[in-house]
């Protein structure tokens, strides 16, 4: 493509570092122009369907004109304001939002701008809460395998061990507690032992409910949410769900929390939190949670404080966002992709090599014993015409709730078909 390309892409990519990306031998990086609906236009005219929703953010599809109205009317007004002392229209109506779509204890909004630093927020609220209370020592976190919580030291201290790459930043994380999740009594029998071992010295359990994203897109089902639960309370130690990927319908249910019937302590948001369309992160804590900071001293305060935090024109377009998900069938919509998904992934089950095929809401999995060559499959998926970014040993898809049904078929379909082209290749 190197002849078509733009000028911009053959000056500015010698200045480009790229994510979890092997830079001597990644394949040249798509240049994208345009983006609308569940399709991504690239600089040389093709046109792809998007499997990926960009990391499952984009739930109404791409370019949605109610959040771009909204974003250009906040231009207009404020683009931005430190939240230091200042507060404004925009947040603090997604905060009462926000409060209300959750289940009733959480009731206090952080804002941040990632992912990764709303679960830093939420992390060091723990810690904080108990400190409060002069309970030093309650420093560590029980969290699981197959989770993936963020890319800053904490927050993947607390991640899937291999994921999270715990072996080679050895020394410079903490060493956080990881367990295997209650899927069953043998590991319910060891969770317990955890427990028994280390509550005196943790904080928190930290969990991303009913379904592990970026950590290999793995389900379990609400009785392990009931079971942490349980286990919190009798340890006295706090609840954290991280519904980065979960939240906004992801599952099928507007929040995992809700479908289980689990209310944690400490709930974090942030991916489909602005429709796919700025950064913007929200720590959810519980009445109990905020009131365990209030005090006369002022050292008892939340020690945190992103520049960014609560940016107006994220907040207006998650407000936006909000607004769609009011006025739009997306759970319903939901529940078609997923049939949708099981049908058209059901192929799958029967090729070479395929350990698993699964559908949570409108993610679908098919999950391979390996994939030996990435790239490959990556720009095979391109040349069918479909956005897939297949990692580990998965290929996922996380669409827009708002793709068109041949659209969805059409992925479903080029997956089948580049697998069965990748088994007959050996
Ligand atoms: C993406 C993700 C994060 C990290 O969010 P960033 O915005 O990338 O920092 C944390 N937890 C879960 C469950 C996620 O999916």
């Amino acid at each position: 493509m190197s002849q078509e390309s733009p000028d911009w892409v053959t000056r500015g990519l010698p200045h480009i570092w790229q994510p979890y990306t092997q830079m001597k031998t990644a394949a040249k990086p798509l240049a994208a122009a345009r983006a609308k609906g569940s399709r991504i236009v690239l600089a040389d005219g093709r046109e792809l369907i998007d499997g990926i929703a960009s990391w499952w953010t984009a739930c109404h599809g791409y370019n949605h004109p109610h959040i771009r109205e909204a974003v250009v009317a906040q231009l207009d007004l404020m683009p931005h304001v430190m939240f230091g002392g200042l507060v404004h229209e925009p947040a603090l109506t997604l905060a009462r939002r926000l409060a209300a779509l959750l289940p009733d204890p959480l009731e206090r909004v952080f804002f941040s701008d990632s992912g990764s630093v709303a679960i830093e927020v939420a992390m060091k609220m723990a810690v904080q809460f108990w400190l409060n209370r002069g309970e030093a020592g309650r420093t560590r976190f029980i969290s699981f395998k197959g989770g993936y919580h963020g890319d800053t030291f904490a927050a993947m201290a607390v991640c899937d061990p291999e994921e999270g790459m715990h072996s080679l930043f050895k020394g410079v994380m903490p060493e956080q507690i990881i367990a295997e999740l209650p899927v069953d009594d043998a590991r319910a029998a060891a969770l317990e032992a955890v427990l028994a071992r280390h509550a005196h010295e943790a904080a928190a359990i930290l969990v991303e409910p009913l379904a592990q994203g970026a950590g290999g897109m793995l389900f379990h089902d609400t009785a392990v949410l009931r079971a942490l639960r349980g286990a919190a309370d009798r340890h006295g130690l706090l609840l954290i769900f991280d519904e980065i990927f979960t939240g906004f319908g992801r599952t099928g249910a507007l929040f995992a929390c809700e479908e289980a019937g689990v209310t944690p302590d400490i709930l974090t948001l942030s991916k489909a939190l602005t429709g796919g369309t700025m950064g913007l992160a929200a720590t959810i804590a519980s009445t109990r949670v905020f009131e365990g900071f209030l005090s006369d001293d002022p050292r008892r305060a939340l020690m945190h404080g992103p520049t960014f935090m609560a940016n107006p024109l994220a907040c207006a377009a998650a407000n936006a966002s909000l607004d769609l998900f009011e006025r739009e069938p997306r759970l319903k919509q939901v529940a078609r992709i997923a049939a949708a998904l099981e049908a058209g992934l059901e192929p799958c089950r029967d090729l070479p090599r395929v350990r698993d095929v699964r559908v949570k809401g409108a993610i679908g999995v098919v999950e391979l014993e390996r994939i030996a060559d990435l790239n490959d499959l990556k720009r095979r998926f391109v040349e069918a015409g479909v956005f897939v970014r297949p990692f580990g040993n998965v290929v996922y898809l996380t669409p827009a709730f708002t793709i068109g049904e041949a659209d969805l078929a059409s992925l479903t379909g080029a997956i089948v078909r580049v697998l069965k082209e990748m088994a007959r290749a050996g």
